[in-house]
């Protein structure tokens, strides 16, 4: 296999997960009693231009069902995190009502609605039935479809570029990102301003967050590559910064590349660190493997003890990570009996590969479990919140990753 973006053979391995099922295929009762499929979970790094890629083993099309369930307006931080965004956006590039907006994979209108609000255009652009639906019943133009270079040039040819196009982590789930790149190149005004937010690999390598890792996850960014990435394509980042969300992001700001604004310092120093940390080289890759297989030992061991001693432990946050981490370790009903979700949409449903049941966050109080292993370790302070009653019975919070912590 060669490199999705520059075209070098793959010659390293940076983690290997075995094979596992797409981490969004929930199943329901009557899936229970038919095969299902699982794909090699391979990620590759490329020694150029050190783009961290998944191995090549299906099409995109297969992996977003219609009825996919992630609803990104079910998480409260995120919301509060979207709303911030767009009056941040609106203030710094002074967007007002003759501006365009475009954001790319806007599911179920959780972003576009605070546009929407405050009277500035948008469109926004999502393969997904189900959260485009619900997005149109929020009065948000919508256009069905895969944003990708052709897409871009038919945007451009009606009139339609954006002074912003927002990409709020769909980039890293993108199979072709130089097409991808080219769309966004295709859809943006002279002037406009592009920004992506993804998480950092740097953070992942940092933190162990190898349940971040799934099919649907074509790539894991450092600045460096996108930097490379967008040059190709005609653009160039000029600010970028960090964010905690998904255990550490980057927001990036791109523009075109003959754009006359001077690029901050952020970027230079951002870029700087990612050297210091190693990234431009083989071995913060090569070791990341047995780390990873640390933080699946310590789970088990943790999961097995509890087991054997009489002590109860269900999980909250039936989230895509946690698919990857609970079919790596191997983990099944036996250990872990279910898993709590806010979302309507999954309860009831069974959790890919390891089967474990999906009930609504009731479940809790009724099952008065020893133990709550919060998946989504990246709104744990969220799932603690709203779950404190646990101490009444004396319950404890687990996070497993970057390592096991019991509080
Ligand atoms: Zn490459």
């Amino acid at each position: 296999m060669k490199c999705r973006h520059c075209g070098t053979p793959l010659n390293h391995t940076f983690l290997d997960l075995g094979f596992a099922p797409p981490s969004n295929a929930y199943l329901t009762q009557a899936d229970l009693s038919k095969p299902e499929k699982y794909y090699p979970l391979k990620i590759k790094v490329c020694d150029h231009c050190w783009l961290v890629q998944t191995e090549d083993y299906a099409q995109a099309d297969e992996l977003f069902s219609p009825d996919y369930a992630y609803f990104s307006s079910t998480s409260s931080s995120w919301l509060a995190h979207a709303k911030a965004y767009a009056e941040q956006m609106t203030q710094r590039l002074g967007l007002n009502g003759n501006s365009m907006v475009i954001e790319v994979a806007s599911n179920d209108g959780y972003l576009l609605k605070n546009f929407v609000a405050a009277g500035i255009p948008c469109l926004g652009i999502e393969p997904t039935a189900s959260t485009a639906t619900a997005a149109e019943k929020l009065g948000i133009p919508l256009l069905q479809a895969f944003f990708g270079e052709a897409l871009g040039k038919t945007l451009a040819a009606e009139g339609k570029q954006a002074d912003l196009i927002a990409g709020n982590n769909v980039y890293a789930h993108v199979p072709d990102i130089n097409d991808f790149t080219r769309g966004l190149k295709a859809a943006l005004k002279p002037g406009g301003t592009i920004t992506l937010e993804f998480p950092h690999v740097m953070r992942l390598i940092e933190h162990t967050q190898f349940d971040t890792v799934y099919h649907e996850h074509f790539s894991y960014l450092s600045l460096y590559t996108v930097s490379r990435i967008f040059q190709t394509a005609g653009l160039r980042i000029w600010d970028v910064e960090e964010l905690p969300t998904h255990g550490g992001s980057l927001r990036i700001y791109g523009c075109h590349q003959a754009d006359l604004r001077p690029s901050t310092d952020a970027v230079e120093v951002l870029l700087q660190r990612e050297a210091e940390a190693g990234l431009q080289t083989l071995s913060p890759y090569t070791s990341f493997q047995a780390r990873a297989n640390k933080v699946k030992d310590d789970l088990l061991d943790f999961l097995i003890r509890q087991k054997r001693t009489g002590k109860k432990v269900v999980a909250y946050g039936a989230a895509a990570k946690g698919n990857t981490l609970l079919n790596y370790a191997g983990v099944k009903p036996d250990l872990l009996p279910f898993v709590c979700d806010a979302a309507g949409a999954k309860q009831g449903k069974y959790m890919p590969g390891s089967h474990i049941p999906i009930m609504a966050p009731q479940a809790i109080q009724q099952a008065k479990p020893d133990f709550v292993l919060i998946l989504p370790w990246n709104i744990a302070d969220e799932v603690m919140k709203q779950n404190t009653f646990i101490r009444e019975w004396g319950g404890k919070f687990v996070t497993s990753i970057p390592e096991l912590v019991i509080q």
